[in-house]
């Protein structure tokens, strides 16, 4: 999944708005850059299953559910971050073809090899966490400018994202 993740973000930031917002990108992002940081060590063919398989993101979601909750004290908070880094591997069996443990079965719909499909999913996903969050603002900031452009401009990255998909089909991330 691509925006998709961040519309799961904001979801976060609106249920939790004390939790940082880096935070909850860095939540929805990292099982990709632990893929990436394996993937350019060297393990190309295992980085899916250091990163994305359903014990991988468990621990990557202790990682930083754990820091969070020593410094916040705050286990409502510090769970919702160890359950988004858990949605990414959920978000991308929707869209790919993910590994689930080890000696498991790789499981997934593949969206991306039907483009349309992944916009119209992953612009379901970005609107939801968007109303989610644009809830828990005061309501003088709701209608301002920037929180509308924050929506269409998740829509145009998704558009671009869904678009390159159907370009590239082979496209790889690392
Ligand atoms: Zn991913």
């Amino acid at each position: 999944m691509y925006g998709g993740h961040i519309g799961i973000a904001l979801a976060g930031k609106g249920f939790k708005s004390t939790i940082p917002m880096w935070l909850l990108v860095l939540a929805t992002q990292l099982p990709d850059w632990a893929d990436a940081a394996v993937c350019s060590a060297g393990s190309a063919g295992t980085s899916e299953m250091w990163s994305h398989s359903l014990p991988a993101v468990a621990v990557l979601g202790l990682m930083l559910a754990i820091p969070y909750f020593a410094s916040s004290r705050d286990i409502a908070a510090a769970s919702l971050i160890a359950m988004i880094v858990v949605s990414h591997a959920v978000a991308d069996y929707a869209t790919g073809l993910k590994p689930t443990w080890p000696g498991g079965p790789h499981i997934g719909l593949e969206l991306y090899h039907r483009p349309m499909m992944d916009f119209v999913v992953e612009g379901v996903v970005i609107v939801i966490g968007w109303m989610i969050y644009r809830r828990s603002l005061a309501p003088e900031k709701r209608q301002t400018s920037p929180v509308t452009t924050l929506l269409v401009a998740l829509m145009l990255l998704q558009l671009a994202a869904s678009v390159s998909f159907s370009l590239f089909p082979g496209i790889k991330k690392c």
